[in-house]
This record gives C-alpha cells, sequence and structure tokens, in this order.
C-alpha cells in the first residue's frame, strides 16, 4: 500500500481549489493500491485557502524552531501545517504504509523543492513540513516528479 498527495490523485484540494492530478497516480488510488491523503486539510485548513510559503529555511526548520509558515497576508500559519503533519503520520502508522509520493514545491508535501518564502516564485532546496516530519520519523519520501522518471 501507498500514500500520494490528495492533489495528485485528482482531489481538488489545493489552496485555489485545482487538482494536480498525475493519471498513474490516480489509478494507484482507484486500485486500492493507493490511499491519498492532503496534510493541509487534515491540519484543518479549508479549501480554497490563501497560499503559504516557508520562511527562514524549510520544513526541517520548521520542526527546530527556525522557520516558519506564513500566508501571503502575513497570516503565521505554522501550527496548522504541523498538525496536518502530524496527522498524516498517524494514519500512514495506523495503516502500515511506508511507501511515500508527494507533491513537489508545496510546503506541507515538497519532496526536494519548495518555493523560497518571498510569494516571487522562486524556489529554492527543501522540503515540506510534512515530508520533513515524515522523514524525521524514519520514513522515506519520494516526490510526484522522481516517482515519474523511476517509470
Ligand atoms: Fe496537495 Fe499536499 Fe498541498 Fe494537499 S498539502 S494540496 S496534498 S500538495
Amino acid at each position: 500500500m501507498k500514500m500520494v498527495s490528495a492533489c495528485l490523485a485528482g482531489i481538488p484540494c489545493r489552496y485555489d481549489g485545482a487538482h494536480k492530478e498525475n493519471e498513474t497516480l490516480k489509478k494507484l488510488v482507484e486500485s486500492g493500491a493507493a490511499i491519498s491523503l492532503c496534510p493541509e486539510m487534515l491540519g484543518g485548513l479549508p479549501t480554497p485557502r490563501n497560499p503559504a510559503e516557508i520562511v527562514g529555511g524549510d520544513g526541517k526548520d520548521v520542526w527546530s524552531g527556525t522557520a516558519k509558515v506564513v500566508d501571503n497576508l502575513g497570516a503565521d500559519v505554522t501550527e496548522i501545517y504541523k498538525e496536518g503533519a502530524r496527522k498524516t503520520l498517524e494514519q500512514l502508522r495506523e495503516l502500515g504504509i511506508e511507501q511515500i509520493i508527494l507533491k513537489e514545491k508545496s510546503p506541507s508535501c515538497g519532496a526536494c523543492q519548495i518555493y523560497d518564502g518571498t510569494f516571487s516564485g522562486e524556489l529554492k532546496k527543501g522540503v515540506g513540513v510534512t515530508a520533513a516530519y515524515l522523514q524525521l520519523h524514519g520514513l522515506s519520501v519520494v516526490s510526484d516528479e522522481q516517482f515519474s522518471s523511476e517509470k
């Protein structure tokens, strides 16, 4: 059993109410070989919602307390993002899932790259808050882009 970011399975749970469907990953969910989760919605955020970026580092720095998640209006949403990560791990553990495919560039799900915290569209190397949390708990994550290039 695998877990994929819900927006990759075609669920319109992105901040802008859209999805980022990946046909292969959607089929995995439809066939029952994977489940889909959206950490930001698990944390309690609505869809649509304000876009957010990590300021001061990446997801690992959020967990060490040196970075925070801020939305485009300046609201600190760090605790909501952390709660979504905790709930995601809880569900993965309940189901014994260790194969995890996350949406690249997201402040929650990014596995290699995230936006740089300036809302300018610039990317930087780093992981999202949920990706970091799962890694800190011994799970390995791959991005949708890595998963596709492995095929
Ligand atoms: Fe997709 Fe993850 Fe963002 Fe939810 S938190 S919309 S699953 S990238």
